[in-house]
């Protein structure tokens, strides 16, 4: 196990220690700028009064229930899922805070990103000088265009710097490296819930215009960079696959989208030989279906590339290809 100081989230409203607060002058209340985008964006079907309240009593029974439920699901993107922070809920910003950074407010010094991603990101620690600049540049222009909320009372600089640092990891050999029909990430301190189409508890998700992710969760992926998963990379990996192929076709990187037929393809044939018995490289989840796949590839090649290219050398070398980058 790699030497690590990351620390572990300590629970809600908790500040874990050698984690930095972010500054409190610029956390603001936003839900009604929130609610507002979510409606705009991926508002559920209305509910009537009666089953409005029925269906808050039913999440919350079913809260306590998850809460100690450790056999979880990661996510389940391809759907218009709403949170425990529903749109539809009254707003009481007092009972349920949300943070809301917006990306092109936080300057964050240059001491202050290297001194994070040296601490928490072998990735960019095994960068040379020259790529090291070339992060640093990508991740501020990402951090820019993004607006970070945090469902819980205390925000970590640590929060938008790493989880932008796994995008800019995921697309470091790209050209496109913005994720423009993306304007928000979100954070909870957890697993978080998720209610439509089916409620479930999820370590993250891509919906809509979001990014969703469980901050301990996450960290769990930096602290383990070699175990084969990385919650971080895996949700950038769909998100970078939906704004690619899916939202604004002028947006695509042509590495990435040429190089995806031969994945693909290669794919294809790993995926039918992880279901048969015997093999373990992916996970049950990762076999749901393709994009799963997709997604549990990229943590796989960064994680753990050498086995990756020992067990499946076509796949490592389409998605080599297609990423522009050589682990091995
Ligand atoms: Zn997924």
């Amino acid at each position: 196990m790699p030497q690590d100081t990351t620390i572990y989230w300590n629970g809600k409203g908790q500040l874990p220690a050698l984690i930095d607060s972010l500054p409190l002058e610029q956390q603001q209340v936003v839900l009604n700028a929130i609610h507002q985008k979510i409606r705009d964006g991926i508002e559920p079907a209305p509910l009537s009064p009666f089953l409005f309240f029925g269906a808050i009593i039913i999440i919350i029974s079913l809260l306590v229930i998850f809460s100690n439920n450790k056999n979880r699901k990661r996510e389940d993107e391809n759907n218009t899922a709403v949170f425990d922070t529903d749109p539809c809920l009254p707003e009481e910003p007092t009972s349920n805070p949300v943070l809301s950074y917006p990306g092109n407010k936080l300057d964050f010094s240059l001491p202050v990103l290297l001194g994070i991603l040296k601490k928490h990101s072998v990735y960019f620690s095994a960068l040379n000088p020259f790529e090291k600049d070339k992060f640093i540049e990508r991740l501020k222009k990402f951090i820019a265009a993004i607006t970070f909320v945090i469902h819980d009372k205390s925000g970590f600089k640590e929060m938008p710097v790493l989880i932008s640092a796994a995008a800019i990891q995921l697309t470091f050999g790209l050209e496109k490296y913005l994720l423009p029909d993306f304007d928000y990430i979100h954070i909870f301190p957890e697993e978080f819930i998720g209610v439509h189409p089916s409620i479930r508890v999820l370590e993250g998700n891509v919906s809509g215009n979001t990014i969703n992710l469980s901050w301990k969760h996450f960290l769990e992926g930096f602290q383990y960079p070699d175990d084969g998963q990385n919650v971080g990379l895996h949700e950038m990996a769909h998100a970078y696959y939906y704004q690619f192929f899916e939202t604004s076709q002028y947006q695509s990187d042509s590495s990435f989208v040429t190089g995806f037929p031969a994945f693909n393809n290669y794919g294809n044939k790993v995926f039918e030989q992880e279901a048969k018995p015997g093999f373990d490289l992916y996970s049950d989840y990762a076999l749901r279906n393709f994009q799963e796949f997709w997604a549990e590839s990229i943590e796989i090649f960064f994680e753990k590339p050498a086995v990756m290219k020992a067990q499946y050398p076509d796949l490592y070398s389409s998605v080599c290809t297609l990423l522009n980058q050589y682990p091995v």
